[in-house]
């Protein structure tokens, strides 16, 4: 086994984004705009099998159901949720340089982090997330709206819409992926804390009483998903919330944590969330949203929810983490970086690399490559020398590489380089199919 490194900076990893096609900065040719990052080619392919295996895991199951809920909300969803009073952060500014610290992660009474200056900072002053905007043509406050900074209220509010039309007993779940926006006050570290980002979430609403069977069951299969997706029991750790960390709806909650080069980071949240956020909008609606329990003498109640919330972006940049190697460093003749993204992750399954242009090899190349694009996300090259072909396609972690060379027109057969061991065997263009199907799907 060859000796290789994790990855041990961000900003390696940054730059391994940028220059693949995985991530850019947003609006770059104008200077960028802060924490905000955009998906290449590379990045939406690996963000969708993200998704695709959460929707998969979450949906393709009896009990749970999917929506698409609208990004804008009626306004009175935040009241009730209570994101309008409690969403904040509290704010300090230093007087002589005007940065803006949150008051919790900064020392008030030494100098100021950027200008030095002392005792230069204004009062706390309580900066609420939500980004708003204005519904219609007309601006006053009767017009006021806000990009949702979470999807679960998305849920809450269609529990009723979905219960009834599925004809769902419980305990049932409603998942959901999409975008939530906050005015974070210290974004950064790439993608790991941006003001726009995707997040997966489920709600499941149980009998009250069960809910610490469920937290205990879910807490269990969303470990299990972060394993699946590759990434490495000893990067991951459960982070249980003490009284003092409890938001004021939960009765129990507990942080899947990772473990990325700035540190032990929250990926997921498991909460206990009682049944607060029900409660509040039967109050505010004046609806009733209580259930109707037949299989307990029509006993009425509103479910209690244990939620599962993780960040897409956040998950998948623990991917990218766990996923980099930089293999025999320093020796010039076999360093290589090599992304090990699991095979249902990888962006690209398969490289079709005909050694050469000429001799008809390109068309062969091309023949390999229309096939297998019918089942996967495959690409072709054909220029610049196979070593470095298959450098690239080692930084954007495809698992296979199909050469054609001269002998594939006597023998009908091509080389597939497996990406990890870097092992070459010869497979048969007529077991090319199977090979895939055995080792892709
Ligand atoms: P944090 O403590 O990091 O601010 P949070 O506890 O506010 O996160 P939740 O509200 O529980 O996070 O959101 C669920 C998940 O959404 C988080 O575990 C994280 O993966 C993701 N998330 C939250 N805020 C951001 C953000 N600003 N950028 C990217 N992902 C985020």
């Amino acid at each position: 086994m060859s000796e290789f490194k994790n990855l041990e900076s961000m900003a390696d990893l940054v730059s391994l984004c940028k220059r693949r096609g995985f991530l850019f900065q947003s609006s770059e040719i104008y200077g960028g705009l802060g924490s905000c990052w955009d998906y290449g080619p590379l990045g939406i392919e690996l963000k969708n099998n993200v998704k695709n295996r959460w929707w998969k895991s979450m949906t393709f199951r009896e009990d749970v159901e999917g929506v698409d809920a609208s990004i804008l909300m009626h306004p009175e969803v935040w009241k009730a949720s209570g994101h309008v009073d409690n969403f904040t952060d509290p704010l300090v500014d230093c007087k002589a340089c005007k940065s803006r610290f949150r008051e919790d992660q900064i020392d008030t009474k030494a100098p100021c982090p950027n200008c030095k200056a002392e005792g230069q900072f204004t009062d706390a002053r309580e900066f609420n997330l939500m980004f708003s905007t204005q519904m219609g043509p007309v601006e006053d406050s009767s017009s006021k709206v806000y990009l949702r900074p979470e999807t679960a209220q998305g849920i809450f509010v269609n529990f009723l819409n979905v219960q009834t039309t599925m004809r769902k007993k419980l305990p049932f779940g409603i998942a959901q992926i999409g975008k939530a926006f906050r005015n974070e006050i210290t974004p950064g570290n790439f993608i790991f804390r941006t003001r726009e980002f995707e997040q997966m979430e489920m709600q499941y609403f149980v009998k009250p009483g069960s809910q610490k069977e469920f937290m205990e069951q879910w807490k269990e299969t969303r470990y299990q998903w972060h394993i699946d997706n590759g990434l490495r029991a000893e990067k991951l750790r459960f982070h249980p919330h003490g009284p003092k960390e409890l938001a004021h709806y939960a009765d129990a909650a507990l942080d899947i944590e990772y473990e990325f080069p700035i540190g032990w980071g929250e990926m997921e949240g498991i909460h206990s969330r009682t049944d607060f956020d029900l409660k509040q909008h039967e109050e505010f609606s004046k609806k009733n949203l209580h259930y109707v329990d037949q299989a307990n003498n029509n006993e009425k109640y509103i479910p209690y929810v244990i939620e599962t919330s993780v960040g897409c972006d956040r998950s998948l940049l623990a991917v990218l983490c766990d996923a980099y190697r930089l293999e025999n460093p320093g020796d010039k003749e076999n360093e290589r970086v090599v992304m090990k993204f699991h095979k249902k992750l990888a962006p690209i399954k398969i490289a079709v690399l005909p050694l050469m242009k000429k001799g008809g090899l390109e068309e062969l190349g091309r023949k390999i490559y229309n096939d297998l694009s019918k089942e996967y996300k495959c690409e072709f090259d054909v220029a610049g020398s196979i070593g470095k072909r298959y450098r690239r396609q080692d930084e954007i972690g495809t698992p296979y590489c199909i050469t054609a060379d001269f002998d594939s027109l006597e023998d009908n057969a091509v080389t597939v380089r497996d990406r990890d061991s870097m092992e070459q065997s010869r497979v048969s263009l007529d077991k090319l199919t199977d090979f895939c199907k055995e080792n892709l799907s």
